[in-house]
């Protein structure tokens, strides 16, 4: 077989032989040895495998010899994707959880007012900060995974050529962040659900550190969030000069021009981050692909920040859509233009000094091989 991954097969090693008549065989020559002690996820058994013991286990081959990592991509993207929507599903329980405990738990009294009782913690301001910040985030998270999947339905599915190509890239550019930021997301709101719990969150009763720990390992596997960024820097924007990145942007100027002209005082700051966002995100996904040519490891060390970067000014525009189509059609459009807002004003606002980190820190990262190996 050729060196490294391009020798690689894929196999199927199943527990059982099959019989010629497709009655159940021997034993193949494949167990578990032992299971992994884990940080979380403990319903799933993780164990190591150990095959070959007894003389041989018996494999077969799945798809062509040596393509056993391009079957593994043929999973790979899909399943990123699902651990992308478990990253948003663990934050949604975190914040379902942490929601109901605030409504409860009474500590202090409302600022301002002098009664004799406490009350819930949900009317501190600093309480409601996290709570938005978890609910606003989730919600980011949650539509870059959904904009992901249509993506992936229309690139398999539509019958216009153009249109399917078009979506096969939008996929492609997409599943990356919908993988790391959602997950990064996963994590930072199973936190804060503990925060909102105060002490209650660091016991175990209160389920707000299962959470915690279940969140952990989704930034890990099907590729951590670096490899994530990496290919959303090397593979993603460097396609084709940019062209995805490009016209997903413009895409995303059409809502924030959509939100400027609506004129509602609830969206005038949110039109004025979005729009600093936007050129943000062009900035450094320009000063990238010129990196990638000329000092790619400049490109690398950035790779994180502008997955955060792309993530944060997606996920805003993503909101301030929702919030606009709710304005026309629902009666509750005030909680839409709210989250939208709230993300706007909290989240996306980072981005102008995450642009300066992907253009500008490349030199601290790079330069620190001394002090590291120190
Ligand atoms: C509970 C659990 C379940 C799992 N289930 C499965 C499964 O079902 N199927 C499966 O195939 N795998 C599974 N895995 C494996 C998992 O996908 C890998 O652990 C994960 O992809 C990271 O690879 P690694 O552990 O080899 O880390 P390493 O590759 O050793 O990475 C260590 C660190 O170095 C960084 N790094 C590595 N290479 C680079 C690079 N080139 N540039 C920049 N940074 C780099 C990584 O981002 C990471 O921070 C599972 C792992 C766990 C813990």
């Amino acid at each position: 077989a050729p060196a490294g991954t391009r020798g690689i097969s894929l196999f199927l090693v199943p527990k059982f032989l099959v019989n010629a008549d497709g009655s159940l065989g021997a034993r193949n020559d494949i167990g578990a040895s032992g299971i992994e002690h884990k940080l979380g996820m403990h319903a799933s058994p993780t164990c190591t495998m150990v095959m070959g013991d007894a003389g041989g286990a018996i494999g077969y081959l799945v798809g062509e010899e040596n393509r056993g990592m391009a079957c593994m991509f043929t999973m790979m993207n899909q399943a990123r994707l699902g651990v992308g929507i478990e990253g948003v599903g663990i934050a949604e329980r975190a914040y379902q959880q942490a929601l109901a405990y605030a409504q409860d738990r009474k500590q202090g009294r409302a600022p301002g007012t002098k009664s004799d009782t406490s009350d819930a913690i949900i009317v501190h301001p600093d309480v409601k900060r996290m709570l938005l910040q978890m609910r606003s985030m989730t919600a980011a998270a949650r539509s870059i995974c959904y904009a992901t999947a249509v993506a992936i339905d229309v690139s398999e599915r539509a019958e216009n050529a153009e249109i399917q190509g078009k979506a096969t890239a939008r996929a492609a550019l997409l599943t990356p962040i919908a993988k790391a930021f959602s997950t990064d997301i996963g994590n930072e709101v199973a936190s804060l659900g503990v925060q909102v719990h105060g002490g209650m969150g660091f016991i175990e009763e209160t389920g707000a550190a299962q959470h915690f720990r279940d969140a952990r390992i989704t930034s890990i596997y099907e590729g951590t969030n670096g490899i994530q960024s990496i290919d959303l820097v090397t593979r993603k924007l460097g396609a084709n000069g940019g062209e995805s990145v490009w016209s997903l942007l413009e895409e995303l100027s059409g809502i924030v021009d959509r939100v400027e002209a609506s004129n509602d005082p609830a969206f005038r700051t949110t039109g004025i981050r979005l729009r600093d966002a936007l050129d943000s995100l062009g900035r450094a996904s320009r000063w990238l692909l010129e990196k990638l040519g000329s000092a790619p490891n400049d490109a690398l060390a950035g790779a994180t920040p502008y997955l955060r970067l792309f993530g944060s000014t997606l996920g805003g525009c993503m909101l301030a859509n929702e919030a606009l189509a709710a304005k026309d059609q629902v009666d509750d459009d005030k909680r839409y233009i709210t989250l939208a807002r709230f993300f706007a004003e909290n989240v996306t606002v980072q981005s102008s000094s995450l642009e300066r980190t992907v253009i500008d820190g490349a030199d601290a990262v790079n330069g620190a091989d001394a002090i590291l190996l120190a």
